[in-house]
């Protein structure tokens, strides 16, 4: 039996403005599993995705493999989850991509050659060698976002969480991400509105909208439903109908 990796019970979350964009959300993610979350804009995907490693923290509940978080275990919690934002800028703030790639490493414990170790690998692995002194500044966004990537994967999470990873990036680079998660084993989940991205990455679907989860199912059942997708601004996969329906 596979473990639960997250669990959310009853989760709410109101901003200070009273803008209620979570509305009594539970779900579970278990280890290994690739859950796609899709909806329209505002639907509170983001919202959730930042009561996973205590960004934001609702009423209810949030477990990382049984460990409820609160407000004293946050850090052990972001060494277990890790959030790449939608917006790169969000996400590196050094001036060059070793520094940003480094920087979660420092104040873990790590001594300094582990870093420059772990580093080199994680730059090798995502095939971003070439960039490790360029500035931020320079990179193209969809580099930009693979090094956002590379800053949360060198802290080797259990959970991985991304937030629209595809948005903006040509085709080279969007085929990229999804190659990427395709072959990655580790418990994943996405906030996505690229349902084709979906199609091809995720095993399980949770359809939001307006802060609540409005079905959730396996790929087939929520993909090939156009009754169920199209009332939330959502579209079967073009890639779903190829694969349906070509000879
Ligand atoms: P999604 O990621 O699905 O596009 P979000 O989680 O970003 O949705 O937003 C959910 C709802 O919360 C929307 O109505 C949005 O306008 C609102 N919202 C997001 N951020 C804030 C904020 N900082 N203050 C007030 N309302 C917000």
């Amino acid at each position: 039996m596979k473990r639960i990796a997250l669990e959310v019970n009853h989760l709410s979350y109101t901003f200070p403005d009273g803008t209620e964009a979570l509305k009594d959300i539970s779900l579970s993610v278990k280890e290994g599993e690739k859950v796609m979350i899709i909806g329209p804009n505002g639907a509170g995907k983001s919202t959730l995705l930042l009561n996973f490693n205590g960004i934001l923290r609702g009423k209810g509940e949030v477990k990382i493999f049984g460990e409820p978080v609160t407000r004293k275990n946050l850090k052990k919690i972001r060494s277990r989850v890790g959030l790449v934002f939608q917006n790169p800028e969000d996400q590196l703030f050094m001036p060059k991509v070793v520094d940003d790639v480094a920087f979660g490493l420092f104040g873990r414990g790590v001594n300094r050659e582990e870093i420059e170790d772990r580093v080199k690998k994680v730059l090798k692995e995502l095939g971003l060698e070439s960039l490790a002194e360029k500035a931020i500044h320079q990179l193209s966004l969809g580099e930009k976002k693979k090094v956002s990537l590379a800053t949360v994967l060198v802290l080797e999470p259990d959970i991985l969480i991304l937030d629209e990873p595809t948005s903006g990036l040509d085709p080279g680079c969007r085929r990229w991400v999804i190659n990427y998660l395709k072959k990655s084993d580790r418990t994943t989940v996405v906030a996505t509105h690229d349902l084709d991205l979906a199609w091809q990455v995720g095993e399980t679907m949770i359809i939001m909208d307006r802060g609540e989860i409005v079905a959730r199912g396996r790929k087939e059942e929520i993909l090939g439903n156009k009754d169920l997708l199209e009332p939330h601004g959502l579209e079967v996969p073009l890639l779903y109908l190829l694969e349906r329906f070509s000879p």
